[in-house]
C-alpha cells in the first residue's frame, strides 16, 4: 500500500489548456493513486470556442458548444468558483466565497496556470459600457438575444428615421478570426430573418467590420485574406480597413479619425489583454504572457506550469506559439507528462509541435483554410472546417448533436426566439460624448442618472428658445422628476464634457424610493428647489424676450 501523501495538482482554468491537462493527468492516475487533481473554473462547463459564432446565428443549438466538465473529468475535484488570488510564497490559491461566506483556500504542490486571456475595454472611452465582447458562451447568447431585440425594436419604431438607422446598423470591431467569423454569421442571420419583418427593408441593413490594419485575417496568407474580404463584401458586409475603433456611446461607434457610425450594436473582439490574475503575479512575463521554458515550466520556478493563451511558449525555431486551441491542447499533453515525471521521476519532454493549419468560416457554406501549407477556399474549405471541428468536439454525444443541428439547419429557417433571461434592467453604466443628449424634453422618463465623471447641462425649450437651467457635475443626479411625478421629461439633459453615469431603471428606483423614505424625502426637496429655480430662470428669460 502506498503510504506517501498524495501530491495535489491545482489547475486554474477550464478551457482547452486546463481541461486537456486534467484529462492527461487522469490517465496517469489509472495505475497509481499518488496524485490529486483539483480544477478551478468560473463555469461548470468547457466551451468549444471555435464554434461559438454559430451560436449567434443559431446554426447550432445553444448548448451544443459546451460540455459539462464533471462528465469529461470524473476523477478531478472540480471547484466552480472565481479565482480571487494566487499566493506563490505560500503555495495557495484563494477562491471567492459561495453560500459559505468565507473565501476558500486551496494549497498546492504543483500549480497549472491556464486562465487564458480577456477582452479588456478599460481605457477606451465608452467601450466598457457599450461594447459587447465575444469570448464565451454568455457573450454569444447575449449577442443573439440583443440582435433579435434590436430587430423587434426596429420593426416597432420603423417610422422613426434616425433611430431606425441606429438600430439597423451592426458594427463588429476586430478583423482576426473571431471578428470575421462573428460578422459573417451575424450578417447571414440578420439578412435571413429580416424576411419575417415586413416593416423592415434588407437594403437598409448595414453590417460593418472595422479592422485597424490594411487587410483582415493577418494570420493567413494574403491571397486567402483578400478572398475572405471579397466574399464578405459580396454578402453585404462593409469591410472598413485601417479603421480603428476609439470610443463608443449608446448610439455611436467612434473611429480614431473622428468618423461616427450610428449604431446600437457594437461587438468588439479586441483588444485582447492578459488575465488580471496573471498580471498580478510576481513571475516573469513578456507582452503580458508568462515566460515558460520548452517544458512549460514558468521560468525561475520548479512547480508552476503555464500554457495556452496566458503563456508565451517558445517554439524550436526560436519563435513563440500562437494563442490557439490547436496549440493549447498539445501543450496540455506535454505539461501533464512533465508534472507526472517531476513527481514520479523520469525524463521531461520538450514541447514540439508544428501547426497543422488555420481555418476560418465565412458563413453561407464558405470558408478559408491553410492546411499543411496548402490554401483552400470556398465550399471545400467549409466542408474541411466542419469535418475537422466536428471530430475535435469532445465526446460522440456532442458530435451527434452538432451534426444533427447542422443537418436541420440546411432545411429549416433560423430560430427567431428572443430569450428573456432576466426580468430586471437594473443598474447600468453609460457613457456620453460632448453634445450628445442623455434624454430629450418630452421623452418618457424611465431612468434616474447619477454622474460619476464629466458634466451635463440641463436645458428647457420654450417658444423656440432654449434656456439653460443647470450645469451638473460628479456626485449630482438628474432624471428624478419624471420618475417621481410619473410625467414625461420636462427638460433636455445634454453632455457638456465626456460623461460617465450610473443609471437606475425606474423599477429598481421605485423599490428604493418606497423602502427608503429618507431618500424619497431628500429627492423631493431637491426636486422642489430645482422646480423653483427653473421657474425663475424661465420667467427671467421670458421678460428678456418680451423686452
Ligand atoms: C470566438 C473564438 C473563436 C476561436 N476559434 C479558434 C479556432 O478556430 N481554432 C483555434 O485553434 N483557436 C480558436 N480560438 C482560440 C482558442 O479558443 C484559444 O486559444 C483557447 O481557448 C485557449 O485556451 P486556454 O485554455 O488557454 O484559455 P480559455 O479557453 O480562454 O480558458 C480559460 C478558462 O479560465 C477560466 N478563468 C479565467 N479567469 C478565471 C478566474 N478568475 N476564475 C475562474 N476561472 C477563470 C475561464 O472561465 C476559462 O474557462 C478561438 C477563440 C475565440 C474567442
Amino acid at each position: 500500500m502506498n503510504t506517501r501523501p498524495k501530491k495535489r495538482i491545482v489547475i486554474l482554468g477550464g478551457g482547452f489548456a486546463g481541461v486537456y491537462t486534467a484529462m492527461h493527468l487522469e490517465k496517469a492516475l489509472r495505475r497509481h493513486d499518488d496524485l490529486e487533481i483539483v480544477l478551478i473554473n468560473k463555469e461548470n462547463y468547457f466551451v468549444f470556442q471555435p464554434m461559438l459564432a454559430e451560436v449567434v446565428s443559431g446554426s447550432i443549438g445553444l448548448l451544443d458548444t459546451v460540455s459539462p466538465i464533471r462528465r469529461m473529468l470524473p476523477r478531478t475535484d472540480l471547484h466552480v468558483r472565481e479565482i480571487e488570488s494566487i499566493d506563490i510564497e505560500k503555495s495557495i490559491v484563494t477562491t471567492t466565497p459561495g453560500f459559505n461566506p468565507h473565501p476558500s483556500v486551496i494549497n498546492y504542490d504543483h500549480l497549472v496556470l491556464a486562465v487564458g486571456n480577456v477582452t479588456d475595454f478599460r481605457g477606451l472611452r465608452g467601450l466598457p459600457e457599450h461594447a459587447i465582447p465575444f469570448k464565451n458562451l454568455s457573450d454569444a447568447l447575449y449577442i443573439r438575444n440583443h440582435v433579435i431585440h434590436i430587430l423587434e425594436e426596429a420593426a416597432t419604431e420603423h417610422k422613426c428615421e434616425g433611430l431606425r438607422e441606429q438600430l439597423l446598423t451592426f458594427v463588429v470591431a476586430g478583423g482576426g478570426f473571431s471578428g470575421v467569423e462573428v460578422v459573417a454569421e451575424l450578417n447571414d442571420f440578420i439578412r435571413e430573418v429580416i424576411k419575417n419583418y415586413p416593416q423592415l427593408n434588407a437594403r437598409e441593413v448595414r453590417v460593418v467590420l472595422l479592422h485597424a490594419l490594411d487587410r483582415i485575417l493577418p494570420e493567413l496568407d494574403e491571397k486567402l485574406a483578400l478572398y475572405a474580404q471579397k466574399i464578405l463584401a459580396r454578402r453585404g458586409v462593409e469591410v472598413r480597413l485601417n479603421a480603428r475603433l476609439e470610443a463608443a456611446t449608446g448610439c455611436e461607434a467612434i473611429l480614431s479619425g473622428g468618423e461616427r457610425i450610428p449604431t446600437k450594436t457594437l461587438i468588439s473582439t479586441v483588444p485582447s489583454s492578459p488575465n488580471p490574475l496573471i498580471d498580478a503575479l510576481p513571475l516573469p512575463k513578456e507582452r503580458g504572457r508568462l515566460k515558460v521554458d520548452a517544458s512549460l515550466l514558468v521560468q525561475g520556478t520548479n512547480n508552476i506550469w503555464a500554457m495556452g493563451d496566458c503563456a508565451l511558449v517558445p517554439t524550436p525555431d526560436g519563435g513563440f506559439c500562437p494563442p490557439t486551441a490547436q496549440f493549447a491542447i498539445r501543450q496540455a499533453k506535454t505539461t501533464a507528462h512533465n508534472i507526472v515525471t517531476s513527481i514520479r521521476g523520469g525524463e521531461r519532454k520538450l514541447f514540439q509541435f508544428k501547426e497543422l493549419g488555420k481555418l476560418g468560416v465565412l458563413g453561407h457554406r464558405s470558408a478559408v483554410a491553410q492546411v499543411f501549407g496548402v490554401n483552400v477556399s470556398g465550399f471545400l474549405a467549409w466542408f474541411l472546417w466542419r469535418t475537422i471541428y466536428l471530430m475535435k468536439l469532445p465526446g460522440w454525444g456532442r458530435r451527434l448533436k452538432v451534426a444533427s443541428s447542422w443537418t436541420l439547419d440546411l432545411f429549416l429557417p433560423p430560430e427567431l426566439v428572443q430569450l428573456q433571461l432576466t426580468n430586471s434592467r437594473g443598474v447600468s453604466h453609460e457613457h456620453f460624448e460632448p453634445g450628445e443628449e442623455v434624454f430629450h424634453q418630452g421623452d418618457v422618463g424611465d431612468r434616474i442618472y447619477i454622474i460619476a465623471r464629466g458634466h451635463a447641462e440641463v436645458v428647457r425649450e420654450d417658444a423656440a428658445r432654449e434656456v439653460r437651467l443647470a450645469h451638473l457635475g460628479p456626485g449630482e443626479y438628474f432624471g428624478e422628476m419624471a420618475l417621481l411625478n410619473q410625467t414625461t421629461r420636462n427638460a433636455t439633459v445634454r453632455c457638456a464634457e465626456a460623461l460617465d453615469v450610473i443609471s437606475i431603471h425606474k423599477r429598481e428606483f421605485s423599490v428604493l424610493a418606497a423602502n427608503l423614505p429618507s431618500m424619497r424625502e431628500s429627492l423631493e426637496k431637491v426636486m422642489s428647489a430645482r422646480s423653483k429655480t427653473s421657474e425663475m430662470l424661465m420667467s427671467v428669460e421670458l421678460s428678456h424676450f418680451q423686452n
